[in-house]
């Protein structure tokens, strides 16, 4: 294959305000104009049309994913000494929001879709053990079919971080709606982003959604009375009036992504030197959205540079790093899947902004370096 001038970046982040400039101007012009900033009605309509959006009863618009994360931990009841399981194949975001509540992340290996294995699960749990941290990464969700089982046989809480997966669903349930609570960030890249720091935490469960409410906003109860402590951790009016108009054409933007993951599996399942996502239609228990493409392959590290060279870019998730292997904090877990698929795995480009030619030229790439036709 010739390099040609072809480029296909990552991530187009000016690409997200570019199509549709106006109609972002005009809803950012109603709220200004309005004086409408903080915890006010665009705040509530998006709260609201992500609650039916998801089918679930409770939706509070927060500042980012990881303060979600903070707050749905401490709004289950999980508490300082309390261990927490949670995959070491996630964001330093996940482990760190368990340690600043004076929990202790205990980690845990995933499988070769990516999630959180159960088994590692299982064998983690110890009398200290108070919740699991499932993360649906990549858009995928776990089966939280067994992990309920073990959370019902240790009587543990399900705290999900779902920053990776709305609109993903297990047996027609969507992702963050499992557990006693759920969060979701809407961090630009994600797959509803706005244009800045965003998130949400969701809950069926009255009693947290009332602590939810409070920790958001310094402790206070709907009459303003401060009736615990809290934080300062708001989604802007501006933000929430963005989302709520993205989350209108939030179907289409899902539908896209599995299409590019369909075209990637169909010009790359043959190839033995690859491990691919399951394929949108692989397993009727999962609806998959594809917030990453996150694929293994022998020699990685060389068909990485030859993307490279091809002007194809392409990422390893968390600089390379899952979360054991991050000295500085010390954890003594190896989760050996974990530890071998570092080795392996990087990310493909996936974002709605993908021509079929740019994937196509993507899977053009990896078979000249594996020498093959596809
Ligand atoms: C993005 C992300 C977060 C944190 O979200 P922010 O909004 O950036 O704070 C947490 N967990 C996972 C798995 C993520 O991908």
């Amino acid at each position: 294959m010739k390099t040609s001038q072809r480029r296909v970046p990552f991530f187009n982040y000016p690409a997200l305000f570019e199509k549709h400039e106006e109609e972002y101007l005009s809803i950012l012009r109603g709220v200004m104009r309005r004086g409408a900033y903080i915890l006010q009605k665009d705040l509530r309509e998006f709260e609201e049309s992500l609650a039916r959006y998801l089918g679930v009863k409770h939706v509070f618009g927060v500042a980012d994913g990881s303060n979600a994360l903070t707050i749905a931990l401490l709004a289950s009841g999980v508490q300082r000494g309390d261990e927490v399981i949670v995959p070491s194949h996630t964001f330093i975001a996940s482990p760190a929001a368990i340690h600043w509540i004076g929990a202790v992340p205990v980690l845990a290996d995933c499988l070769p879709d990516k999630m959180i294995d159960p088994r590692s699960v299982e064998a983690l749990v110890t009398a200290k053990t108070r919740a699991i941290m499932p993360v649906q990464l990549n858009g995928r969700t776990a089966d939280m079919d067994a992990l309920q089982a073990i959370a019902d046989k240790h009587k543990l809480l399900l705290v999900e971080d779902a920053a990776q997966a709305l609109g993903s669903r297990f047996k027609d349930r969507f992702a963050g709606t499992f557990g006693a609570a759920g969060t979701f960030s809407f961090y630009p890249a994600k797959l509803l982003g706005c244009f800045g720091d965003g998130g949400a935490v969701v809950t069926n469960d009255d009693r947290v959604a009332a602590r939810i409410f409070m920790l958001r906003d310094h402790g206070r109860d709907p009459e303003g009375i401060v009736r615990q402590w809290g934080m300062n951790s708001r989604l802007d009016n501006v933000q929430a009036a963005l989302l709520t108009h993205k989350l209108k054409s939030f179907e289409p933007e899902i539908q896209r992504r599995r299409a590019i993951a369909s075209l990637y599996h169909e010009r790359l399942h043959g190839l033995s030197q690859l491990l691919l996502p399951p394929s949108p239609t692989a397993d009727p228990s999962h609806f998959d959205v594809y917030q990453n493409y996150e694929i293994e392959a022998d020699r990685r590290d060389g068909l990485r540079a030859h993307l490279d060279r091809c002007g194809v870019s392409t990422i390893i998730q968390w600089s390379g790093q899952p979360v054991h292997q991050l000295e500085a904090l010390g954890f003594r877990e190896r989760p050996p899947y974990t530890e071998a698929m570092f080795k392996r795995c990087f990310l493909l480009p996936m974002n709605t902004t993908l021509s079929d030619d740019d994937v196509s030229y993507v899977c053009d790439g990896i078979h000249a370096y594996y020498g093959t036709h596809g």
